[in-house]
């Protein structure tokens, strides 16, 4: 079963707890399986992308959160 590890945005992967700091308080709806608003956008107008555990590049290429440092869980 695939899980969401991490979420790109700001050019960036970032883990859920981040994502969740940044995103979470929006008041918007709906939600994914870690409460972030699916409709959020970066400071650029983008719209944010959950990584799940079973993408082949999320292992290969997203090792550490660029906002916190510490190592995404795969
Ligand atoms: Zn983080």
């Amino acid at each position: 079963m695939s899980r969401i590890v991490a979420y790109t945005y700001e050019a960036d992967v970032h883990c859920v707890n981040c994502t969740n700091n940044r995103f979470g308080q929006h008041i918007r709806f709906p939600r994914d399986s870690n409460g972030i608003p699916l409709d959020s956008t970066d400071r650029e107008g983008n719209a944010i992308h959950p990584v799940f555990s079973t993408d082949e590049v999320t292992t290969t290429h997203f090792t550490y959160c660029g906002s916190c440092l510490q190592p995404l869980e795969h």
